[in-house]
């Protein structure tokens, strides 16, 4: 399997078939599993075998089949799916940490994930550096002998920033530190996050892996070793499982994902390039525009793939801003991604308005940016909706 090219994999990777042979994945919506002795369940909760299940928050046959899925789009001896995106961000690092550990952190960070890094690990003892993700040399003086752990979104949301995989997991790996990635923006499609260094990579599958806007869902991706040893007994003793139904649907968005999220970069390229120079914009940030500032190594750690999203800085602030949102007819206004539906945001006043307004306006997260989720739809009808709401953006 793990020599099939990657559509190949998305189509029947990781599949386990019944005894009637079904063609489609079945849902196992079980969470028990029925023991032919008393024998056999003592010896099962004294060592579980590969397709042996206990209970459905240690684990589950459909759940099964999306994690190895997964692990073999990422290129990852294994994975642990989470019942969201934030499941997985928590576990992936609360697992590993202590007490009196420090952790180093880009700071250009979703909400909820700013709220794991300052106020989770914060209460229970763990040090927290933050830097600017792009800068390495920030990154080089904020390490130390016991930092465990690097963090950070490889793509930032909204603003797009892109950080270097491999020379961030340099650094990190020099102190022995472990490189934990927030994967989403770059999409699994165009990540090569683990042969780059990093040691564990995260989604959230309610995004490009679902893309159809039905579940919550996330991954934590990583060696056999971190995955089971440290991620599977935190996980699966606090609760934060994928149940079979949503690993069910994640599994069915795998088979598309490799088409979807092409054809949705291609019309973001499309689209980013058509506005570009658009006088009603202070800036069009795209990563896969010749004009961002790390288009250079868009091409080397993406393949010179951009994502889905773009985001656009209204002249006019947060008025403009309300303007284009209530002026779209085929977008519509709501805060997911990597959705079929082209969905926009009003970043500083939902996703990120927990952030102080000193780190808004360092991280420009401005009142006039508007964050772009690239659907589905034909490009040109996109580009005429998003040019027709620029214009009603300055009424
Ligand atoms: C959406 C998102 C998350 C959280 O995922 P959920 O599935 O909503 O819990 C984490 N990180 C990034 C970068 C995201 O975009």
């Amino acid at each position: 399997m793990s020599d099939w090219k990657t559509r190949t994999k998305l189509v029947h990777g990781g599949v386990r078939r019944s005894q009637y042979n079904e063609v489609s994945e079945a849902i196992f919506l079980t969470q028990g599993f029925v023991y032919d002795s008393a024998e056999q369940a003592e010896a099962r909760f004294i060592e579980t075998g590969p397709d042996e299940f206990i209970y459905a928050r240690y684990g589950n046959p459909t759940v099964r089949m999306f994690e190895e899925r997964m692990a073999l789009l990422e290129g990852a001896e294994d994975a642990f799916a989470t019942a969201s995106g934030m499941a997985a961000v928590n576990g992936a690092l609360t697992s590993m940490l202590k007490a009196g550990d420090h952790v180093v952190s880009a700071k250009a960070l979703f909400g909820s994930c700013l709220y794991i890094l300052e106020e989770v690990l914060g209460r229970y003892g763990v040090d927290v550096t933050f830097v600017d993700g792009t800068d390495l040399v920030a990154w080089r003086a904020a390490v130390r002998e016991d930092t465990k752990a690097v963090f950070f979104e490889s793509m930032s949301n909204p603003t797009l920033e892109v950080i270097d995989v491999a020379a961030v997991a340099e650094i990190a790996h020099a102190v022995g530190a472990k490189v934990v990635v927030d994967n989403v923006f770059s999409t699994p499609v165009f990540s090569n996050a683990i042969e780059q260094g990093a040691d564990a990579v995260i989604y959230s599958a309610t995004k490009h892996v679902d893309g159809q806007g039905r579940t919550l869902g996330g991954v934590i991706l990583g060696t056999q070793e971190f995955i089971r040893k440290t991620v599977e007994p935190y996980m699966k003793h606090t609760g934060g499982s994928m149940s079979p139904f949503n690993a069910w649907v994640l599994l069915k968005g795998l088979e598309t994902i490799d088409l979807r999220v092409r054809a949705q970069c291609t019309s973001a390229l499309a689209i980013a390039e058509a506005l570009e120079g658009n006088s009603a914009l202070e800036r069009v940030i795209y990563p896969g525009l010749k004009s961002h500032a790390q288009n250079e190594l868009v091409q080397t750690q993406l393949g010179g793939k951009g994502g889905t999203v773009l985001s656009l800085d209204l002249k006019g602030g947060q008025a403009a801003a309300f303007n284009f949102l209530n002026a779209l007819e085929v977008a519509v206004i709501s805060n997911n991604l990597g959705d079929a539906k082209s969905i926009a945001t009003h970043p500083a006043t939902t996703t990120h308005q927990r952030l102080p307004e000193d780190l808004k306006v360092e991280l420009g997260i401005t009142p006039g940016l508007v964050r772009f989720s690239v659907g589905l739809e034909d490009p040109d009808d996109l580009i005429a909706d998003i040019t027709q709401a620029i214009a009603a953006s300055q009424a």
